[in-house]
């Protein structure tokens, strides 16, 4: 699950520094009945704005007003899913850095000294990860050992473990 906001990755004009952080605000532009709407984004390195296109010269009545009410109280649950959204992502030709904003909920210990587990992996948001990494993690084991039970067909899963996941999946453990 997120525990805060992902970095953007973007070329700072200024200080070509590549890392931008959102703070949850933005900037809402109205010409008559067109709307632009922008995520604001700071530079990590020398607090330089950018801004993230939402909305461009969109007619306000197509525009939900949910989305306008969030987008005025600088709703930062709203930058969240809205970093989410790939359509964004292209169209602002950004990417995200999900290092240090996630962490791992196993929901406690208990499983660690069974001899086999089913386990199911759920994702509070699309943040890709190495499945080894979490399960050696989740199970208190060295990624080599995660890989060596998977290599042994003791760690199976209807998903390919190698490579990131974003989504969810199950495995099942035989120690
Ligand atoms: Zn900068």
């Amino acid at each position: 699950m997120p525990t805060c906001l992902p970095t953007v990755l973007r070329r700072c004009h200024t200080c070509s520094s590549e890392r931008f952080r959102a703070n949850g605000k933005f900037r809402v532009n109205a010409n008559h009945k067109l709307l632009d709407a922008w995520l604001l984004v700071l530079c990590t390195v020398c607090g330089d704005t950018a801004k993230l296109t939402v909305l461009e010269r969109t007619n306000v009545r197509s525009v939900r007003p949910e989305l306008l009410d969030r987008m005025h109280d600088n709703d930062p649950g709203l930058a969240a899913e809205l970093l989410q959204d790939p359509v964004l992502r292209r169209r602002n030709r950004i990417a995200l850095d999900w290092a240090g904003a996630w962490r791992l909920d196993t929901g406690g210990s208990d499983h660690l000294d069974r001899e086999v587990i089913d386990v199911s992996v759920r994702f509070a948001a699309r943040i890709p990860v190495r499945p080894v990494r979490l399960i050696a993690e989740g199970c208190g084991l060295a990624r080599a050992e995660v890989e060596r039970l998977i290599t042994e067909g003791r760690l199976v899963s209807a998903v390919r473990l190698s490579g990131k996941l974003s989504d969810g999946f199950t495995f099942t453990l035989k120690r």
